[in-house]
C-alpha cells in the first residue's frame, strides 16, 4: 500500500525458500503473551508475520503463549483478538499454548526416556550457580544422573501435586560445559500450584517459555517463526529440543523490535503506568498501546503504513515517534472531514451585518476527496475567532486580524477590524469589525486580496465541546535508557483539557468512526467519554510537526 516500504530482509528468506521448493507454502504464527494489551510493537509484529503470508500464500495462527498461569487473564484475550482484527488482519487458527499441555508433558517423558532430561532438587540458587558463566563452565548437578525410572516417577509426582512449588524442576541434559549457557541444562518445567485461565486446576507443573514455544511451532508446522533479537541465544535451544523429538522442523528467524522515541513500550512498564494511576488506563490516549492509538484517532491504514515503512531490520534502532505521526498525517489527511471549532475564542461582531439574521454557508467536508459533499456554516453577526489570529500591535508580517487590517473568514466574508473593546482592566474583550458583503466565498466580487484565511464560529449556533490535547507521554527521548526510574520522565504537560471550545454545529453528528480535521488545529476524533450532553474530542495529531519546528529553533 505505501509507496515507501522499508527494507525487509525476510521477504527474500520466504521467497527463496519457495522458489528453492523448501516449502510450498508457509505458516507463521502470532505469539502474544495474554498478560497485557498490545501496543505498537506488536504490530510491527503482526504486519510481519500476516503479511508475508498474505504476500507469499499462506496463513498466519494466533497462538496465545499461556504457559505463565500468573499473569495472564481472558480479558487480555479479547483485547487482543480484538485488535488485531481492528488492524485488518484475520488469523487462521486461534490457538493456545495451554491446548498442548498434555502433549508437551508426552514430549518430556520422551526426552525422560531417552535419558535426555532429568528431575533436578537443587534449589533456584543452586542452579544458578551450576550455570557458571560465560568464560567459566558450569557444573553438574548432583542430581544429573537420575535412573531414567527414578526421573519418570518423579515427574510424574510433580504433576501429581507431591511437591511444593521450586521443590523440583524438570531440566534438560545437554552440556554443563556448552558454550551457549542456554544450553547448559536448560529447566523444561517447574512446579506452580496455580490456577490456569483456560486449563484451571488440572495442572500444576507449566513448561518454560523454550520447551512450550519451539514445539507448539512444530505442532502447528509454522515454516517460518519469527521473533525478536533477544531470542538468538535460544535458537540453538530451540532446534535441540526440536531435533532430540523429531518433530516438524519449525526455523527461527529474528528481527530488531520496534524502539520508539519518547516512548516506553514494555507490558510491564506499562501495566505499572496504567496501575499506579500515571494514566486513566490502558487506552488512555497517551499510551503506545493499540487501543489507545485507535482511541487517539490512528487508523489502522495509518499503523499499517507505519510498520511498511520502518521496514524489518536486524539491528536495535531507535525510530523517530514523528514517523508514527507522519503516517498517520498522511492518512487523515485524505480521508479526515473538515470542520471549523475555536478552541480559545475571541468575540467578533460585525456591526454592519443585520442583527438577527443567519444565513447558511456551504463548506466543502474534504477538498482532498471529490466524492465528499459539504455541509451548510451558519453565519451571524456575532462571531469567535481565535485568541491567536487577533494581535493589536502586530509586526508588518502579521497576516491575520489586526486594527485597520482585513481577512478572509474561511467559506464566509472578508473582514476589517474597525475597534477593540477592552474591560476596565484593560483585557480585550471583544472585537468590532465590518464585513464587505461583496467578497462571499464562491461569489467574491469585491476585488479585494487579502492573505490571510481564519477558522470561526457563528456565536448563537456554537456547540460547546470539550477537547483534549496530548503532547508526548515521556521527555526523554530513549526513555529506556535515561537514568533513573521511568517514571521521572514522564511529561507533566502531557494532557491538556480545554473543557469548553466552541464548534460549527455540524459537529453534532460526529461518530466514534469518522475521523475530523478542525481547521489549522489539526485532526481530532469523537472520545467514547462524549454524553448526550457534551461531546469530547481527542487530538489524535497536529497539522505539521511542531517538535521538528521546536528543535530547528
Ligand atoms: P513486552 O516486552 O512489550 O512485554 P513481549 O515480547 O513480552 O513484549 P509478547 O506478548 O511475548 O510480548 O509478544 C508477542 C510477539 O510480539 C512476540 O513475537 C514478540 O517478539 C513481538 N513483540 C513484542 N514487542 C515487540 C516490539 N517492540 N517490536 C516488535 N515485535 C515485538
Ligand atoms: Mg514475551
Amino acid at each position: 500500500m505505501s509507496d515507501n516500504k522499508g527494507p525487509n530482509f525476510l521477504e527474500e528468506i520466504v521467497a527463496n525458500d519457495l522458489k528453492t521448493g523448501k516449502y510450498k507454502s508457509i505458516v507463521t504464527r502470532f505469539p502474544p503473551e495474554p498478560n497485557g494489551y498490545l501496543h505498537i510493537g506488536h504490530a510491527k509484529s503482526i504486519c510481519l508475520n500476516f503479511g508475508l503470508s498474505q504476500e507469499f500464500g499462506g496463513y498466519t495462527n494466533l497462538r496465545f503463549d499461556d504457559t505463565n498461569p500468573t499473569t495472564e487473564d481472558t480479558e487480555y484475550v479479547q483485547s487482543i483478538k480484538n485488535d488485531i482484527r481492528w488492524l485488518g488482519f484475520n488469523w487462521q487458527h486461534e490457538l493456545y499454548a495451554s491446548d498442548y499441555f498434555q502433549q508437551l508433558y508426552d514430549w518430556a517423558v520422551v526426552l525422560i526416556r531417552k535419558g535426555l532430561a532429568y528431575v533436578d532438587d537443587s534449589t533456584s540458587e543452586e542452579i544458578a550457580a551450576q550455570k557458571g558463566t560465560p568464560t567459566r563452565s558450569g557444573t553438574n548437578s548432583p542430581f544429573r544422573d537420575r535412573s531414567v525410572e527414578e526421573n519418570l516417577r518423579l515427574f510424574q509426582e510433580m504433576k501429581e501435586g507431591k511437591y511444593r512449588d521450586g521443590e523440583k524442576v524438570l531440566r534438560a541434559k545437554i552440556d554443563m560445559a556448552h558454550q551457549n549457557m542456554h544450553m547448559r541444562d536448560p529447566l523444561m518445567y517447574r512446579i506452580k500450584h496455580a490456577h490456569h485461565h483456560r486449563t484451571g486446576d488440572t495442572w500444576c507443573v507449566y513448561p518454560m517459555y523454550d520447551f512450550a514455544h519451539g514445539q507448539s511451532d512444530a505442532i502447528e508446522n509454522v515454516t517460518h517463526s519469527i521473533c525478536t533479537l533477544e531470542f538468538i541465544p535460544h535458537r540453538d535451544l530451540y532446534y535441540w529440543f526440536i531435533e532430540q523429538l523429531g518433530i516438524f522442523p519449525s526455523q527461527q528467524y529474528e528481527f530488531a523490535r520496534l524502539n520508539l522515541s519518547y516512548t516506553v513500550m514494555s507490558k510491564r512498564k506499562l501495566l505499572q503506568l496504567v496501575n499506579g494511576r500515571y494514566v486513566s488506563g490502558w487506552d488512555d490516549p497517551r499510551m503506545p498501546t493499540i487501543s489507545a492509538l485507535r482511541r487517539r484517532g490512528y487508523t489502522p491504514e495509518s499503523i499499517r503504513d507505519f510498520c511498511e515503512r520502518i521496514g524489518v531490520a536486524r539491528r536495535e534502532n531507535l525510530i523517530d515517534v514523528g514517523l508514527l505521526e507522519f503516517s498517520v498525517r498522511d492518512h487523515l489527511n485524505k480521508v479526515a472531514q473538515r470542520r471549523m471549532v475555536v478552541l480559545d475564542p475571541l468575540k467578533v461582531v460585525l456591526t454592519n451585518y443585520p442583527e438577527g439574521e443567519v444565513e447558511m454557508l456551504p463548506g466543502e467536508d474534504n477538498p482532498e476527496d471529490a466524492n465528499s459533499g459539504s455541509r451548510d456554516i451558519p453565519f451571524s453577526r456575532e462571531l469567535y475567532i481565535e485568541q491567536e489570529d487577533f494581535m493589536e500591535n502586530a509586526p508588518k508580517k502579521f497576516f491575520r486580524l489586526a486594527p485597520g487590517q482585513m481577512v478572509r473568514l474561511k467559506h464566509a466574508y472578508i473582514i476589517k477590524c474597525e475597534e477593540v473593546v477592552k474591560d476596565a482592566q484593560g483585557n480585550i474583550t471583544e472585537l468590532h469589525c465590518t464585513y464587505v458583503p461583496e467578497s462571499r466565498s464562491g461569489s467574491d466580487t469585491s476585488g479585494i486580496n487579502v492573505k490571510g484565511t481564519l477558522h470561526w464560529v457563528s456565536a448563537a449556533q456554537a456547540l460547546p465541546i470539550e477537547v483534549r490535547l496530548y503532547d508526548r507521554l515521556f521527555m526523554h527521548e530513549d526513555v529506556a535508557d535515561a537514568e533513573g526510574d521511568f517514571k521521572e520522565h514522564l511529561n507533566p504537560d502531557s494532557l491538556q483539557v480545554i473543557e469548553t471550545a466552541y464548534a460549527e454545529p455540524a459537529l453534532k453528528e460526529a461518530t466514534l468512526e469518522e475521523r475530523y480535521q478542525f481547521l489549522r488545529k489539526g485532526y481530532f476524533t469523537l472520545d467514547p467519554d462524549s454524553t448526550a450532553d457534551k461531546l469530547v474530542f481527542n487530538r489524535t495529531v497536529g497539522l505539521r510537526d511542531m517538535w521538528a519546528k521546536e528543535s530547528k529553533k
